[in-house]
């Protein structure tokens, strides 16, 4: 007798255990000595200084709570990226924005649509507002428009786009991304997913601004944990028509962003510099990793964030997994994909330049001991 047909212990609606749990990449190496941490694309460049002052200084205000509307981090926000503040909403993480777009605008009965290597938040959120996940397939993992507008039909409510992609890296332009609005229906959202918009150096490019601003169902989710280093703190913030908004303000915690995150926030958004040497950091040792990852017989996927997706093959003598517990061994923590449907494959972040050297020494000593078979 299954569990729902008993009435003797709570039970979770239809649908909830049918979900799988995300599982985050690895940050541990037991029994390895110096971690590198590859595994969750965080910055090599830590949060910035001003970011940790301000951090620091919340220690003797932790009774109070926080503004629930954080206005003078939109305020920030707004001044930085040239946007109306009041068409900002901020989340405990862009994930919980992800989720909340689900919540109030896809229920039962209702579908949402993302791509085969798509990020696995999406899936999880259609899921727990009750909707049905429609899996779009890619095209030489990228994401495809007509594949995904070819999923759309009367129950679609919502379409979420990574661009770039995670874990895939590929990015889709913006001429695409256009045909892709123009053909959905108006009243089906497009999520479009800019956690790494700041590492692509594309001219063809474009995070989504432009789209949200003039557009009734765009919504463009941008993320502090990745070229902004506060992870730790759990903060993003979305760009959507006002109508959106509003429905998000329903139904987001009166105080999903905590006070650390709405201070650190602040003065991460306006150290410019911080930022930039990210991105310059990341010009120069993205293209160094892939072709290192080449030079040793493997396939990487061209990339315009910050990692890459390196390909394994048994038939030529490598396996991601066997790869990834050699690494690991040695105290480098990269992530296994095989949830994202790519079990053959590792994702690599872009570390200092003592980890970019030391994963790819690693991975040169496991080619070529496994070459030796
Ligand atoms: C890392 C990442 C995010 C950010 O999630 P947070 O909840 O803001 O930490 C969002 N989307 C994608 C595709 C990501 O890889």
């Amino acid at each position: 007798m299954s569990p729902a047909s008993t009435n003797n212990r709570p039970f979770p609606r239809l649908g909830v255990l049918a979900i799988d749990p995300y599982v985050p990449g690895k940050s541990g190496a037991p029994g390895a000595g110096k971690i590198y941490k590859l595994s969750s694309n965080e910055t090599p460049l830590g949060a910035s200084p001003l970011a940790i002052d301000a951090f620091s200084k919340l220690a003797s205000k932790l009774e109070l709570y926080p503004d629930g509307s954080v206005a003078r981090l939109r305020g920030a926000i707004g001044k930085r990226f040239g946007l109306d503040p009041d068409r900002i909403v901020c989340g405990n993480g862009s994930d919980d924005l992800l989720h909340l777009l689900s919540l109030a605008y896809v229920g039962p009965g209702d579908e949402g649509i993302f791509t085969t290597h798509g990020f696995l938040v999406y899936k999880i959120a259609i899921l727990t507002a009750g909707g049905t996940p429609v899996v779009a397939p890619e095209k030489n993992l990228t994401a495809d428009v007509d594949a995904i507008l070819a999923c759309v039909t009367p129950r679609t409510k919502i379409v979420y786009l990574a661009n770039p992609n995670n874990p895939t890296g590929t990015y889709m332009p913006f001429e695409e991304v256009k045909r892709l609005h123009a053909s959905l229906p108006k009243n089906v959202i497009l999520v479009l997913d800019a956690a790494y918009a700041e590492y692509v150096r594309r001219n063809d490019y474009a995070e989504g601004i432009e789209l949200a601003a003039t557009n009734e169902n765009v919504v463009m989710t941008r993320t502090f944990s990745k070229i902004f280093g506060l992870a730790n703190l759990r903060l993003g913030w979305m760009y959507a028509p006002p109508h959106i908004c509003d429905a998000i303000n329903r139904v987001r915690g009166p105080f999903n962003v905590n006070g650390a995150a709405l201070e650190a926030g602040i003065a991460a958004v306006e150290d410019i510099a911080h930022v930039e040497a990210a991105i310059d950091h990341n010009e120069k040792w993205l293209p160094w990793l892939m072709n290192e990852l080449a030079a040793l017989g493997l396939e990487v996927t061209p990339s315009v964030a910050n990692f890459v997706l390196v390909h394994f093959s048994k038939a030529s003598g490598v396996s991601a997994a066997d790869a990834d517990s050699f690494l690991t061994a040695r105290g480098i923590i990269v992530r296994a994909v095989g949830a994202y449907g790519l079990p053959e494959c590792l994702r690599i972040t872009v570390g200092t330049e003592e980890a970019n050297r030391i994963v790819v020494e690693g991975l040169r000593a496991y080619v070529q001991e496994a070459r030796r078979g």
